[in-house]
């Protein structure tokens, strides 16, 4: 089997972030009444006339300077004929020819899903064109029901070159194309609401044969999961089948996830089925040089240049930068807060091994989290300024992550101030020394480590208030 590598081509769409859909005024609007978010636009009435979105065009030209893309000056929308009862016109608005961008490169880096490391190279991205998404079909026994609520959303389209090997860099190009297309703002890219969708290509071929095998292409893969799952599956399926001699078809397959299997849906079709043609109700579509340069100098702060902006500006290691900006809400989060500490490293801190354990069993995203990076800034400047201990502040932590109090109250109703006054602390010293006669006389002898056995007899004492730093000054100097 391991004489055979696996050749992977991704087919990526995301649904544009827009305030109306495509070609129409409806809104743009997830999770609504079905049916309610519609026109004679996008419901596909004979003789209505399409009006492209302005902002979805530019946003597909900002994914394509995102991800090195050589932009169009000349592109135009093409029809795809096609039936089914998700697309009432009986053809999709697309692209064909023009799209917007080609010819960009996206690079992968960090860790796949199994938690591999992953040598840094790049995927190359054939194209990125925008489309109109269709009516969402909902099948219930005996018969189905069509919401067009998502019909003429605008939908853009990143095709990869078949550059990856192996289900983990198909992981780590998809989680960076998630990662570009949230913090240049395209999309929200939540898989759970269908705004991120993914057809997986794969094919198998002996290693060291120029020559691609035959593709398979699979559907319906919801999470970043399955689609790991089912290249996986996939390819050892085919290296199965192809080191037997069979020969394999062009083929469309699905992907049962309970069942952790893929399933054949139909045999491939070609491109000339669709009837492709130029849309006549839509003019070309035309970017000067300068318009071009105008979106490049407005592209926000992309994943990477944030990852060494805080390696750099907040003295991380490149392993939290690297965890801090893999959801860009986070990043913005610890950005806020960090900008109001003086040790950002250990607001970093925080955030990984605290916040994101918390959010994550809580099961709530950090725009969810009852603390804000503020009120977090805040009980790290208490910790800063010595008025709570590290310790006590996990205390606070907790407290605050249940009711989103702010730190500085709940440290006052719950008592927590740290005790820095020093003969507060030397009363605990004394009677710990007092009550440890056995020890004082090891330390005496020479026994340095029992030092510490003291620090947590005065910490017992204080009830975990006492500075650690002065009782441990204060022991030294008494004992
Ligand atoms: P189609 O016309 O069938 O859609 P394309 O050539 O447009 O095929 O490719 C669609 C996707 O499949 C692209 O992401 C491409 O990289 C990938 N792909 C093409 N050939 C192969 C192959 N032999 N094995 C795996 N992926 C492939
Ligand atoms: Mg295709
Ligand atoms: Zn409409």
């Amino acid at each position: 089997m391991s004489e055979y590598e696996a050749v992977i081509g991704l087919e990526v769409h995301v649904q544009v972030n827009s305030a109306s859909k495509m070609f129409c005024s409806c809104a743009n609007k997830y999770g609504q009444e079905p049916n309610t978010l519609v026109c004679p636009v996008c419901m596909g009435y004979p003789g209505v006339l399409p009006v492209p979105n302005q902002k979805a065009i530019r946003q597909t030209v900002i994914a394509g300077l995102a991800t090195e893309c050589e932009i169009a000056a000349y592109s135009k929308f093409d029809r795809k004929s096609y039936f089914y009862p998700d697309m009432p016109k009986n053809y999709q608005i697309s692209q064909y020819d023009l799209p917007f961008c080609e010819h960009g490169r996206l690079k992968i880096s960090g860790k796949g899903f199994s938690g591999e490391e992953l040598e840094e190279r790049y995927i190359g991205i054939t194209r990125i064109h925008l489309e109109e998404d269709v009516a969402k079909l909902t099948h219930f026994g005996t018969c189905s029901g069509v919401d067009y609520n998502r019909a003429g959303v605008p939908l853009m389209e990143t095709v990869s070159e078949p550059d990856m090997r192996t289900p983990d860099e198909a992981y780590a190009y998809l989680t960076g194309l998630k990662q570009i297309m949230q913090y240049a703002g395209i999309s929200n890219c939540d898989m759970e609401k269908g705004q991120m969708r993914c057809d997986v290509n794969v094919s198998v071929r002996p290693v060291g044969q120029q020559k691609f095998g035959t593709k398979i292409e699979m559907k319906n893969l919801n999470s970043l999961r399955a689609i790991h799952r089912s290249i996986a599956y996939e390819i050892e399926r085919q290296t199965e089948l192809v080191s037997e001699g069979v020969k394999l078809q062009q083929e469309t397959r699905g992907w049962n996830d309970d069942r952790g299997e893929s399933y054949l849906m139909r045999t491939k079709e070609d491109a000339h089925d669709y009837r492709y043609f130029p849309e006549p109700d839509l003019m070309p579509v035309t970017f000067t040089l300068e318009e071009i340069e105008a979106l490049r100098a407005g592209l926000s702060e992309l994943p990477e240049a944030r990852r060494q902006r805080f390696v750099a500006e907040y003295d991380l290691t490149p392993y939290d930068a690297d965890v801090l900006t893999h959801d860009k809400a986070v990043s913005d989060y610890f950005d806020r807060g960090a900008s109001l500490v003086k040790t950002p490293k250990l607001l970093a801190n925080w955030i990984i091994s605290e916040l994101l354990r918390e959010l994550s069993d809580a099961g709530i995203a950090v725009d969810e989290c009852k603390i804000k990076a503020e009120q977090l800034a805040e009980m790290i400047q208490l910790i800063e300024n010595k008025t709570i201990s590290g310790k006590i502040a996990k205390t606070v932590f907790a407290e605050m992550f249940k009711t989103g109090n702010d730190a500085k109250s709940v440290v006052k109703k719950k008592g927590l101030v740290q005790v820095s006054d020093s003969s507060a602390i030397e009363a605990f010293v004394d009677q710990a020394i007092a009550d440890n006669p056995t020890q004082v006389e090891q330390f005496k002898a020479g026994n340095v480590k029992v030092l510490q056995y003291f620090v947590g007899q005065v910490m017992k004492l204080s009830r975990g208030k006492a500075n650690p730093q002065m009782v441990t000054e204060l022991l030294k100097n008494k004992l």
